[in-house]
């Protein structure tokens, strides 16, 4: 059954792996989230395991995503924040109750206040997506270089010069177009 959704892009920071779910904004968009359950899917692959989520839930998770989205895009060429996203940022932030909780292991681990409480885990990505666009992490906020994507990433190399979103999608994409464009203008030197 589940096979016939696309399949998540799993990243290091919550927030733009979350904003991710939607990619493609500027080209054919692919809806990572389109169910309800594909949401549940995704938080719990990232450690926000929930039992049941509603579409008026999914609603609250796709306006918090395009809002994250649109504020890191906004931080990441250093314009204003615009004030409807950072307003839905801040709400998703403040209604929800998770808890970090510290494992035996030493390991940090998110402790929803019920199994039902989509907003507690909504309310942990606005806190990750408030972190990175106030600049309290060490790294910066970039647009991928791919022009039908466009997505807003946090660049955590040590030189800050990271041109894709992701490596795997966007970057083989381009030099894979290279490459082709490479061959066709000099069709004896393939390598
Ligand atoms: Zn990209």
């Amino acid at each position: 059954m589940r096979a016939e959704f696309p399949d998540f892009r799993l990243g290091n920071v919550l927030a733009t792996s979350f904003t991710g779910t939607l990619s493609e904004r500027h080209g054919n968009a692919v809806e990572r989230i389109p169910t309800p359950q594909r949401l549940i899917d995704w938080l719990a692959v990232n450690g926000l395991a929930v039992d049941s989520c509603t579409t008026a839930q999914l609603d609250l998770a796709r306006e918090l995503r395009e809002s994250i989205h649109a504020a890191a895009t906004a931080a990441a060429i250093q314009d204003a924040l615009p004030a409807s996203a950072v307003h839905v940022i801040n709400d998703r932030s403040a209604q929800g109750r998770a808890a970090a909780i510290l494992t035996p292991e030493g390991k940090r681990r998110w402790r929803l206040s019920s199994a039902s409480c989509v907003e507690d885990a909504l309310s942990v990505i606005a806190a990750d997506a408030i972190s990175i666009i106030a600049g309290e992490r060490d790294g910066k906020l970039a647009l991928c270089a791919s022009p039908t994507c466009q997505a807003a990433f946090f660049d955590t190399s040590r030189s800050r010069t990271r041109k894709w979103c992701d490596m795997n999608t966007c970057g083989n994409r381009q030099k894979k177009a290279r490459f082709h464009a490479n061959q066709r203008k000099n069709p004896r030197s393939a390598e």
